[in-house]
């Protein structure tokens, strides 16, 4: 192929003899010059430049001598040299040598740069052995780094750049030789949004590290909109990040139930931090402080409080926690459809036959366990395909069917949390499509999950709710401020009009 011969070069490498005579040792500074002429046939064409002075001052840093290494295209040929010109009798003081193809082609990489994941129960020094770094300058590296960051720190997800010097290098004088593993040139991680940490090669055969901070601006934003198709598709429309709407769903999972409850017109709205890098991006979101839903007009104010340090929850404005026995909601609520458009499904809803309640979902979409107790049974079970059942007191237990998949853990006698997962939505044993069938047994029999009434969660009182009481006047003073400044960008025309009061203030004979 055409294309192949022509990325592949020629190489010659010239050693100054002069250098080599004076019983310089050529490794500290030896006096080379290299040339690439190019023939598809491999007959030499042409040089470009070389220099017999240009100096290396690392035998490994030969990365500049691939730029005189380039493909058979005219860039070589302009130069006018010929193979000639490396001859002992033109340049008497130059000696060149052929280089081996596969050094030419090693030489023709620029420095390449690979980026690897953390994963669990990893270490930089085998992550960075497992890329195929030598463990001497792994070492070298992670010690370098350690001024600016500390590798225990590393976390699974976190990304790591490494650059590599290409597989090759240069043992002088004439000696070539390829190595197996590449050498390191650096590496950097963003450890948060606000840090970024590298180590480069030093000069001096070490590596030295720097650290470039970020800082980053809070700002508190309400965001919200009327609910269309999904809650998820919502929220993206409004600009809401999936974080924040995962907060408030879980919040509300408690007394909602994201699958009926929502009708036409219903609306929720969120105030929460983004956190804004110098350049205005949004970067990061913080705490949502904030969240409300209006359905069928009645409106559901939640706040964020922390009644110990260190242990937040949402309440009502009469200080009661969200929180509930059992969860409405046992399913990804930002998931499902709106209610309104999935009423004629066949098989949602409860009745005399159908015990229970269905949420039409994705296959895969995450179940969780509505409270906390101990799995009776995770295992096939008739028509109701793959089913687990979670006994929370000698009284209540749940049950969710026609599960894709159990999750891994869950089997008889394993305690669950509230909110874990504990299996995925599917259409295993009698179902007509991916659902959660989700039933409440009280005795052994299974009851209308709507009609059940359980103790509400903590409720603040005293001094608590004193304290509760003014961060949330805070909070609601804030909001209106926020819902002001919403209504003055929305409204058309605004913008001109305060121009033009202001301009009215500053020269009135002309506006
Ligand atoms: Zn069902």
């Amino acid at each position: 192929m055409a294309g192949m011969a022509a990325a592949l070069g020629i190489g010659y490498f010239a050693q100054d003899l002069a250098a080599r005579d004076a019983q310089q040792p050529v490794t500290q500074r030896p006096q080379i010059a290299a040339t690439a002429p190019f023939d598809q046939s491999g007959k030499p064409s042409g040089v470009q430049s070389v220099s017999a002075s240009t100096s290396i001052e690392q035998p490994r840093d030969w990365s500049w001598l691939s730029r005189w290494f380039g493909d058979n295209d005219g860039a070589s040929r302009q130069a006018g040299f010929s193979e000639r010109d490396l001859d002992p009798t033109t340049y008497a003081h130059l000696a060149a040598t052929r280089l081996p193809e596969g050094v030419v082609q090693a030489m023709q990489r620029e420095p390449t740069e690979q980026v690897v994941t953390v994963k669990r129960g990893d270490t930089l020094m085998k992550l960075l052995v497992d890329a195929g770094i030598e463990r001497g300058e792994a070492h070298q590296a992670i010690e370098g780094l350690s001024s600016v960051y500390d590798p225990r720190q590393l976390r699974p997800g976190q990304d790591i750049t490494l650059t590599f010097l290409p597989p090759a290098s240069l043992k002088l004088p004439l000696e070539i030789e390829v190595e197996r593993k590449s050498a390191l040139l650096g590496l950097a991680l963003q450890p948060s949004v606000e840090r970024e940490v590298q180590v480069r090669r030093d000069g001096n055969g070490g590596f030295a590290a720097e650290q470039i901070e970020f800082p980053l601006q809070t700002v508190t934003v309400l965001r919200g909109g009327r609910i269309n198709s999904s809650l998820y598709e919502t929220a993206i429309e409004a600009g809401i990040p999936i974080a924040a709407l995962w907060e408030m769903v879980r919040a509300f999972s408690f007394d909602v139930d994201f699958q009926r409850d929502i009708q036409p017109g219903d609306r929720f709205d969120i105030m929460f931090e983004e956190l804004r890098n110098e350049a205005g991006d949004v970067v990061n979101t913080g705490a949502v402080h904030y969240a409300s839903m209006t359905l069928s007009g009645k409106t559901m104010p939640i706040f964020r409080f922390e009644p110990r340090p260190g242990e937040f929850d949402f309440f009502d404005p009469r200080g009661e926690s969200v929180r509930k026995a059992l969860l409405r909601t046992p399913i990804d609520g930002a998931r499902l459809s709106s209610g309104y458009g999935m009423r004629k499904h066949p098989i949602l809803g409860y009745g005399k036959m159908h015990r229970g309640i269905d949420f039409a979902a994705p296959t895969g979409t995450p179940i969780m366990a509505a409270g906390s107790g101990t799995v009776a049974k995770a295992e096939w079970f008739g028509a109701y395909g793959r089913y687990v059942q979670i006994r929370h007191n000698s009284e209540f237990a749940t049950a969710y069917a026609h599960m894709s998949r159990i999750a891994p853990g869950i089997r008889a006698g394993a305690r669950v949390q509230q909110g874990q997962v504990i299996g995925y939505v599917g259409t295993t044993g009698r179902s007509t499509g991916p659902h959660l069938h989700y039933e409440v047994l009280k005795g052994g029999g299974q009851v209308n999950p709507m009609s059940v009434k359980f103790p509400t969660g903590e409720k603040l009182e005293g001094k608590d709710f004193a304290r509760f009481q003014k961060e949330r006047q805070g909070m609601e003073r804030q909001i209106a401020e926020l819902r002001r400044e919403m209504q003055v960008a929305s409204r058309p025309g605004s913008s001109s009009r305060s121009a033009k009061a202001a301009c009215r203030e500053e020269q009135p004979d002309i506006c």
